[in-house]
């Protein structure tokens, strides 16, 4: 499943900061506010679109298990 390259809201390409993003989350299981503090991005509307495809990936992945 890929990530929408860029922010719905304001356009700013968030796709490259998928990986990181979900890296530090999944497997180093940090904290996804922390990280997108630490990786610069403030916005609301682009943290909501990292968070919740995060939240779509492990739904998905919880749903195929069962
Ligand atoms: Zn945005």
């Amino acid at each position: 499943m890929m990530i929408p390259v860029r922010c719905f809201s304001c356009g700013q390409v968030v796709a490259d900061k998928w990986e990181e993003f979900s890296t530090r989350t999944k497997t180093n299981k940090e904290d996804p506010a922390k990280v997108l503090d630490e990786m610069g991005i403030k916005r609301y509307c682009c943290r909501r679109m990292l968070i919740s495809h995060k939240e779509l990936i492990d739904e998905v992945v919880n749903y195929s298990r069962k």
